[in-house]
């Protein structure tokens, strides 16, 4: 189904799907020996949602003949890819808090259990965004599981495409205080308008001293719509809501990296080839890659 500029959805549905995707994947490198991370959460989240895809694939259970678009080697590429991507993420909260910064936001959160599962220093509030039956899903289920925050954890259920500051304001957010902001797999959901106005609203929250970690999609420019469709036709195929195809907003907009130095941001920016390479795992060759091609991964700091 194509988006609308006010669409909603659950953890199985339409991008709310995807959340679970990820999580699934977390939870396959959570179970591989000497595994980047550990997120004992992502498994029970993903099964407590119960698209039996995503329960099959965690399990090492898909059928090869039946699943030919998902081969081993693909399945590989994006167990290692969310490794990276959530390693990388873990050390941007770390290096904040580190420079003292105790106030978090995360952006679409999804499944996200960082909040429950990364060891914050006291006094850490970590507000979470989502739309709300993905904010109510996930605090309900930890819940049920007995699983407690490790930081003042802060729900804002609300979709990112309406007035989310002053929600983030009304739970507490004090933008005299630096925050560490994180956009982790959201950009490509949104609208190239909506992702500037994102960064226009986070930066008008920001006081020096804060930073953003985000990761940006150069491919998303020149998507090919085909190899997406044939590459995630098993999702249709099998009854799982994702067509990443219709999902994503593709054609040109801003890099995220001109966009913030252009505002006065410190910005690095890493490839996933390189985070591959950084962790000794093996480069995908290119027909098992993401189909949005490379991904870089983006933390900026606002210092003046
Ligand atoms: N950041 C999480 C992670 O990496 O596990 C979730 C990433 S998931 C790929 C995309 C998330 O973006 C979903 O949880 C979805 O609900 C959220 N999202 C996308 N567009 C949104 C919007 N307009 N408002 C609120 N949430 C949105």
């Amino acid at each position: 189904m194509p988006r609308a500029h006010d669409d909603n959805w659950d953890l199985a549905s339409s991008v709310g799907a995807t959340a679970t995707m990820v999580a699934a994947g977390r939870a396959m490198v959570t179970n591989t020996p000497g595994g980047l991370i550990d997120d004992p959460f992502a498994e029970p989240l993903v099964r407590a949602v119960g698209v039996d895809f995503f329960t099959k694939m965690m399990d090492g259970k898909l059928d090869p003949e039946t699943f030919e678009n998902i081969n081993p080697a693909r399945v590989q590429a994006m167990i290692d890819g969310m490794g990276v991507r959530t390693k990388y993420f873990d050390e941007y909260f770390a290096q904040a808090t580190d420079a003292g910064v105790r106030q978090v936001v995360i952006l679409a959160s999804g499944l996200d259990a960082r909040a429950y599962r990364l060891p914050w220093p006291a006094g850490t509030v970590v507000y979470e965004i989502d739309q709300p039956q993905v904010i109510e899903f996930k605090t309900t289920t930890l819940d049920d599981l007995g699983a407690t925050p490790t930081a003042d954890r802060r729900t804002v259920a609300i979709d990112l495409r309406g007035d989310w500051p002053t929600a983030l304001r009304a739970a507490g957010l004090d933008p005299t205080q630096p925050t560490a902001w994180l956009a982790e797999g959201l950009l490509i959901y949104l609208p190239p308008d909506a992702q500037d106005r994102l960064f226009d609203n986070i930066i008008a929250l920001s006081v020096p001293g804060s930073t953003i970690a985000t990761e940006f999609v150069p491919g998303i420019v020149d998507f090919d719509t085909d190899k997406v469709r044939e590459m995630s036709g098993s999702f249709r195929d099998h009854g799982v809501d994702i067509d990443m195809a219709s999902l994503v907003y593709s054609g040109e907009r801003n890099h995220v990296v001109d966009y913030l130095r252009a505002r006065g941001w410190d910005t690095d920016a890493v490839t996933r080839t390189e985070l591959f390479e950084r962790h000794n795992l093996t480069v995908p060759a290119p027909e098992n890659n993401d189909p949005l091609g490379e991904i870089i991964f983006i933390s900026a700091r606002l210092t003046a």
